[in-house]
């Protein structure tokens, strides 16, 4: 637990009139106007939005396993520059994360790492392999408290397991995170299933092997009455059907990818496999629906499905190439620029939409492993979990500059907007950019760190 005292002066929390918060012990000890510290190192965050520390429901981190991809120190790195405080790591390790042993291990390299928070997600099926249920109790009951489950990279497409494990998990208020993907649909399936994928020779992959599983799983959630969760939602007839459920009642929720916001299938004609992604890059009608949806709630929050590969695995032909994607450092860049400066959400909803709502779903928000606790309002007595971000900023994004292992970026040389200028996990300084501290007593400067997009300071 840090000592050190942190006052945050003129920070414009969820985008509102400017305040100072004042960091002691781990916890906001004080808001206001005008606060005074003696001792506190003082950041000036005039011209900055405050906004609770962003907690990521889907982040691949790799270990145990492929640490030539990432590992949790890397990953959770790269989660703190991107503004995150804890990140749910998904269970399609080696081994697999379906035991108590290996994702109380997950969730230990974490606390060291000590960069954001890891909350290990656990497999559904054993080994993956969607034959028989994992030991869901058992991870539940273990150090690592896990709460979600996922076979993530493949769907529970067995009907009678996915019924089971939703189920199984309602005695300790679990959730079901569905890959809603139709294997036989899908089978050998390279791009989105159109006019596009016939004119390039690839295979389709269809909308509907997303839609069928939706639909079929908000039904069954609601028949046994347990929670599921739909992860990387990306068509606009997925949209259209989870609405339908919400209208009813259903106890649905889902996320949809900061890639799936912002690019298109049309990028897949330059055939280069950092535009690879499951699910696929869809049209603009698609990213269209996902927006709107996101803005009305639709879809409930942001998920990054943060995908490290070593450059061996996507530096190849398209067919042999892996799906996935990097996306903790951008996340916050690509939200801002198409949903915040587009006027379809503001500040307090991106706060919903990459902190609170993630961290309801994921069940961090109130009692959680060891007090780690996410997704709280920025107020008096709650954890110091912070992130500070200039809007006004922009960087072109460099792939070389990442904390993450791999290199796997779409967004390579884009310019984005936004920079996350310092991170807090619990009153601690996770990440910091830029030269706006002081010490109130000595003026002193920190060092500076490069940008995760490449900008100047
Ligand atoms: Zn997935």
């Amino acid at each position: 637990m840090s000592s050190e005292s942190i006052l945050i002066t003129g920070a414009r929390v969820l985008g509102q009139e400017p305040s100072d918060l004042l960091l002691r012990d781990g916890v906001i000890a004080e808001t206001g106007s005008g606060l005074e510290a003696a001792g506190a190192r003082v950041l000036d965050a005039d011209g900055l939005i405050a906004l609770p520390g962003l907690v990521d429901l889907h982040t691949h981190l790799r270990e145990p396993g492929r640490e030539d991809a990432e590992t949790v120190e890397s990953g959770t790195l790269a989660a703190a520059r991107g503004g995150f405080t804890a990140v749910h790591a998904m269970a399609n390790t080696e081994p697999v994360a379906d035991t108590a042993g290996v994702v109380e291990q997950v969730w230990r390299l974490g606390s060291e790492a000590g960069h954001a928070d890891v909350r290990p997600v656990g497999a559904v099926t054993v080994g993956r392999e969607g034959r028989r249920l994992a030991e869901l109790g058992a991870m539940a009951d273990s150090a690592a408290g896990v709460r979600v489950f996922s076979d993530d990279g493949t769907c529970v497409s067995d009907a009678v397991l996915m019924r089971r494990a939703l189920e199984y998990v309602k005695a300790f208020d679990g959730v079901i995170a569905q890959h809603a993907q139709e294997p036989r649909l899908t089978e050998g399936a390279q791009m989105n299933e159109g006019e596009l994928s016939g004119r390039l020779g690839l295979r389709g992959w269809p909308s509907v092997a997303e839609e069928a599983i939706i639909a079929r799983d908000v039904l069954l959630a609601a028949h046994v009455g347990s929670r599921v969760h739909i992860c990387h939602l990306s068509t606009r007839g997925s949209v259209e059907i989870v609405r339908l459920a919400k209208q009813r009642g259903l106890p649905v929720t889902a996320e949809v990818t900061p890639h799936h916001l912002l690019l298109t299938e049309d990028l897949v004609a330059t055939y280069d496999p950092r535009y690879k992604v499951n699910p696929p890059l869809r049209t603009a009608d698609d990213v269209a629906a996902v927006r709107e949806g996101l803005a009305d709630g639709t879809i409930d929050i942001v998920a990054t499905d943060h995908a490290p590969h070593p450059v061996e695995d996507k530096d190849c032909e398209w067919d042999a190439a892996a799906f996935g994607m990097l996306g903790l450092e951008t996340a916050l860049s690509v939200v801002q620029h198409t949903m915040v400066d587009t006027g379809m959400l503001d500040w307090a909803g991106v706060a919903d939409r990459m902190s609170y709502a993630p961290a309801r779903i994921g069940r961090c928000d109130t009692a959680a492993v060891g007090g780690q606790v996410h997704g709280r309002p920025l107020a008096a007595g709650e954890p110091a979990n912070i992130v500070l971000v200039d809007p006004a900023a922009s960087g072109i994004v460099d792939p070389r500059a990442s904390s993450s292992l791999s290199r796997n970026t779409p967004y390579a040389g884009m310019k984005l907007p936004g920079e996350v200028v310092a991170t807090f996990l619990r009153g601690r300084v996770t990440h910091s950019f830029g030269d706006r501290w002081r010490d109130s007593a000595a003026m002193t400067t920190n060092s500076r760190q490069r940008s995760p997009k490449g900008g100047t300071p």
